[in-house]
Order: structure tokens, then C-alpha cells, then sequence
């Protein structure tokens, strides 16, 4: 394959939704969140993102493979999502959280399995899986705001965009308005909180 300049054409290109989608099926959907976070854990899963490694090995001529965030090692999904220092801080962050202990994995079809072996209670395990997914689903997009200077997604944010958006997506598919414990307690809480 030969050489091309990095540009949004070109990775679309190489990334082609259509032809993913039509090669395989979505196993993992989380019926919590909506489509788009579904459809990007999917890809990552996929390993079908632009991360660099991937767009370098696909020939596009970008200035490094170095992660954006870091710059300290080769950006692929797995360091993306697990390794980086961002990435790793806000995990033990969501694990704090939520009292759970989230055992060192960088592989997403593994988390999800061990959150489908380890949590007992239905509802409780839905929440959980989406919260990962949702951490996934920020995480890629700081890393997006990183490498497209967009200063709205700051690293501060992570955490309270997690929370706030899991927690709603949560309250606008599986709950009642008047379980919402923000009535009662003022605040985001934890996964029992979620689950009123
Ligand atoms: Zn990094």
C-alpha cells in the first residue's frame, strides 16, 4: 500500500464503518448508553480506531506513533483505554467510585467478562457495564480532543463527564424520575445509588 498524507479523507478510508459493520455482528451491547458509545467501544474492541499505530500500519504518513497524551509510548487502543497514565488514573478513579476492584486488565472483552463473573446482581451488573462503557467512551474522546486541540474536553472533566452521563443515560432508560436519587441525596452517588 502506498504512502498518503494524514488527512480525514484518508483515515476514513482506511476505517471504513460500513465495511466493518457489515463483517461482523455486535456482540456486547449495552442497552444503557446510546448507540454511538456502543458503536465506538465496538470499534475498540475491533481494534478498528484511528489510533496512531493503526494509521501508521495502514500507511498514512502522521509525524509519530507516540501517544498524544503521554508521549511516552506507541499509541494503540490498549494504551489508550488501559495503559496510559490518563487512562489508568481515571479507572482507579471509576473503581474508588463505585467500590469495585477491578483487576489489571487491558483488554476490554475481559473486563466485560468479569464483570459478567463477578457481579451477581442483575441490575448492578448492567450499571457497571455501563459505566465501563461510558469510561471507554470518554476516554477515547479526550484522547480525540488531544490530538484535534479542542479545549472543551479537559482532563478535569473526565471523571465528572463519566458520572454525569452514565448516571443520566442510566436514569433515562432503566429507572423511574422519582428513584432518581439526586432528588434525595443531592448528589451523584455510587452504583447502589444508581440503582436508588
Ligand atoms: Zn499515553
Amino acid at each position: 500500500m502506498g504512502k498518503f498524507v494524514y488527512s480525514c479523507e484518508g483515515i476514513l478510508n482506511a476505517f471504513n464503518p460500513e465495511e466493518t459493520w457489515c463483517s461482523q455482528q455486535v456482540t456486547r451491547w449495552c442497552r444503557i448508553v446510546p448507540a454511538k458509545v456502543n458503536i465506538m467501544c465496538w470499534r475498540a474492541i475491533q481494534n478498528r480506531l484511528p489510533a496512531r499505530s493503526q494509521l501508521a500500519a495502514k500507511g498514512i504518513d502522521i509525524p509519530s506513533v507516540l501517544c498524544p497524551s503521554c508521549l511516552l509510548a506507541i499509541e494503540d487502543v490498549q494504551h489508550v483505554i488501559f495503559k496510559c497514565d490518563v487512562a489508568v488514573e481515571v479507572w482507579k478513579k471509576v473503581a474508588i467510585w463505585h467500590d469495585l476492584h477491578i483487576p489489571a486488565i487491558d483488554d476490554i472483552p475481559m473486563l466485560l467478562d468479569w464483570v459478567e463473573a463477578s457481579i451477581s446482581d442483575a441490575k448492578k451488573r448492567k450499571v457497571v457495564g455501563a459505566i465501563i462503557y461510558t469510561t471507554i467512551w470518554m476516554l477515547l474522546r479526550f484522547r480525540k480532543s488531544i490530538v484535534f486541540k479542542d479545549p472543551k474536553m479537559k482532563k478535569s472533566l473526565i471523571d465528572d463527564n463519566i458520572f454525569i452521563h452514565s448516571f443520566d443515560w442510566y436514569m433515562n432508560t432503566c429507572a423511574c424520575p422519582e428513584d432518581d436519587p439526586r432528588i434525595s441525596t443531592g448528589t451523584f452517588g455510587p452504583v447502589n445509588n444508581f440503582l436508588g
